[in-house]
């Protein structure tokens, strides 16, 4: 196991990532901006190394800076977190090259799988079944159209880079193409600096099924299902595990082509693979379609963690140094179920514009799972991701864990900031 490891991100998963650590007694180096230099993760953390200013650009986008910390402060590893450099192959290639290890899959599982057209070019050559649609390099706005025809209105337009619902655009009929085409390809240019988009089969009763896995480079395994149908904008809000509804064949089905997709390359460390589940006549086996891979830890990860018992950070730790995986397939169960609740610091009223300012108060509910980066005196600073805090309940059943949200969600107080509390 390491002795020393540079968490390069803030917020409640530098947190998160941190008591884990601190469990297992590996020593943590925080990063911050100057915008965090007396934020929760910062204090949390054994030692911490100033980045530099506000802006993510330079600061927390600053892999270079992140390992000349890491080598300054003899940590072995980096866990990117989620979002900022967690997805990035040249990152990866560059921690290596200083000899740090990077806790994550290898820069060439992230190329493979980094952009939504060659992934699904790939799970369909590995037999994982994909929505429906045109994936190909002939970008032309008339081939497109000729392409959404063939395939069938509604059609989803997505761009190929694409993240955050950005350069997205569903189209009901063919006089609407040309328009949405456009303005998706302008989204996608400005938020990806990649124009290209592909187009998809537009599932009319939709849900968002996704599987955890989990490889140490030999082995993949699948830790279920989660559920994130609850969405706004195409943003997750609320995610449960296991899926409502959901049956063994399905989930043995759904297991399988995640762990296949997994295998297909070569996976180590924790990874999503993302379905779109037709749902118009219940949940069927012949319904899911791979939609994308997401090579990391999620924000929902907790739910996870709460119906399965397994810490996924201290998987992503062991496996990251060498080790194989802790259990196999046949000894993980499911016990209950789990809600996870995104806490925001948005004007719900003014149409959920995000918030910033001091949390003047900011208490949260003890018998529940917590995972946040600020406390009362924080500043949600307008620079970065306006999460508050994640409310993750877990009961011995659907019922019962919605009623812990419930009243946990009623036990938040939260003054300074608006918030989507009364939302959730
Ligand atoms: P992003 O990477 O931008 O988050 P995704 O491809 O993950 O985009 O899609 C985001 C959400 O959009 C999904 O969770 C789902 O709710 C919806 N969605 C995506 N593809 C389809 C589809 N083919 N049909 C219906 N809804 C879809």
């Amino acid at each position: 196991m390491f002795d020393k490891i540079l968490v390069a991100n803030r917020g409640e998963i530098a947190c998160r990532i941190m008591r884990t650590a601190r469990a297992m007694c590996v020593q943590t180096v925080a990063v911050y901006s100057d915008a965090d230099a007396n934020a929760l993760h910062v204090r949390q953390a054994d030692q911490a190394v100033r980045i530099g200013p506000a802006p993510i650009a330079d600061s927390y986008l600053r892999g270079d800076l992140m390992i000349a910390a890491a080598l300054a402060t003899g940590a072995q590893a980096i866990h990117p977190g989620y979002g900022f450099l967690s997805e990035n192959p040249d990152f990866v290639d560059a921690v290596q090259a200083a000899g740090l290890v990077f806790i994550g899959p290898s820069a060439m599982a992230i190329s493979a799988i980094g952009l939504k057209d060659a992934a699904k070019a790939l799970m369909t050559n590995a037999g994982v079944p994909v929505v429906a649609g045109y994936q190909g390099a002939n970008q032309q706005a008339q081939h497109l159209e000729a392409e959404a025809a063939k395939i069938g209105y509604p059609v989803l337009i997505k761009a190929v880079a694409g993240g955050g619902g950005k350069g997205m655009r569903l189209v009901t009929q063919p006089a609407d193409f040309a328009e949405a085409l456009g303005s998706a390809q302008a989204e996608a240019r400005t938020a990806f600096g990649n124009a290209d988009v592909l187009i998809e089969k537009y599932v009319t009763c939709p849900r968002h099924i996704e599987v955890q896995i989990f490889g140490d480079g030999i082995d993949v395994v699948h830790l279920f299902e989660r559920d994130c149908s609850l969405q706004r904008r195409h943003q997750k809000v609320i995610e449960e595990a296991p899926a409502p509804g959901m049956t063994e064949p399905m989930r043995a089905a759904m297991g399988d082509a995640a762990v296949k997709a997994a295998k297909a390359i070569g996976y180590k460390g924790a990874g999503t693979v993302e379905f779109i589940v037709d749902a118009s006549d219940g949940l069927r086996e012949d319904r899911f379609w791979f939609m994308e891979m997401n090579t990391r830890l999620q924000v929902e990860h907790p739910v996870t963690e709460a119906v399965t018992g397994v810490d996924l950070v201290a998987w992503q730790l062991q496996v990251a140094a060498g080790g194989r995986l802790p259990l196999l397939q046949d000894q993980l169960r499911i016990n209950g179920h789990s809600f996870e609740a995104r806490i925001y610091a948005e004007d719900v009223p003014a149409g959920f514009l995000p918030a910033a300012g001091t949390l003047a108060q900011a208490a949260f509910p003890t018998r529940v799972r917590i995972e946040s980066g600020v406390e009362s005196g924080s500043a949600i600073s307008p620079w970065y991701d306006p999460m508050i805090a994640k409310v993750i309940v877990h009961g011995s059943d659907r019922a019962e864990a919605l009623r812990k949200l419930r009243s946990a969600l009623a036990a938040v107080h939260i003054a300074g900031v608006a918030t989507n509390t009364n939302f959730l």
